[in-house]
């Protein structure tokens, strides 16, 4: 079992899985009892899967652009690499760095279930988790890259990457031009959660 040690929540459709259901009990009897706000919630679960997760590893994606010695590092060891600026932990215990290319464009799915970086993406989106991507990236990736709005010349080769709970992968985007000088943090900004994921590029600056 390649993906063992942890949630396998398939709850796609109206089956809800059993972790699922008691979270969803758990969260109607903490709403009932006015301990939480639902909108809060979503807020906080939005706020993890968007903004603190992939911050992280936007700071390594910069850094990777901004420092040629730890591009090499992290090619050779990305686990230790990522360690370095304190992102360790579940979900991450061995990673590897994807470094796009002219001639190469990568894009990591989890044929399985939801294999996914925590410690420098945070929690999966939904569609990652979905069996359309799951099945589709695969298939047809030039498809669902289009539908994700990035178009891959013909001459570039797509390489689709299937996480295990051994191995995550961490999609390094290519640095847009036009950045020539600009700080860690500057470049940072730029580095987007589905540019690491492989479903998008860096930001334009
Ligand atoms: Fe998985």
């Amino acid at each position: 079992m390649p993906h063992d040690g942890h949630h396998h929540d398939h709850d796609e459709g109206s089956e809800l899985s059993p972790l699922a259901l008691r979270v969803k009990a758990l969260e109607s009897l903490l709403v009932e009892k006015g301990y939480v706000d639902p909108e809060a919630l979503d807020v906080l679960i939005d706020t993890y899967e968007t903004k603190i997760g992939p911050r992280n590893g936007a700071r390594v994606v910069a850094k990777a652009w901004a420092d040629p010695e730890f591009a090499g590092w992290l090619k050779r060891d990305a686990t230790a690499a990522i360690a370095s600026l304190g992102y360790t932990g579940r979900q991450g215990e061995h990673m590897v760095a994807l470094f796009n290319t002219p001639e190469t464009h990568n894009m990591v799915v989890c044929t399985l279930c939801s294999c996914y970086p925590w410690p420098v993406l945070g929690l999966p989106p939904v569609w990652y988790k979905a069996m359309p991507y799951r099945s589709r990236a695969v298939i047809e990736p030039r498809q669902v890259l289009s539908e994700f709005g990035v178009s891959v010349p013909e001459t570039r080769e797509v390489r689709v990457w299937d996480s295990t709970a051994e191995v995550r992968y961490l999609v390094i985007p290519e640095r847009p031009a036009g950045t020539e000088g600009w700080s860690e943090e500057q470049l940072a900004e730029l580095v987007t959660r589905d540019s690491m994921i492989g479903t998008g590029l860096a930001k334009q600056p």
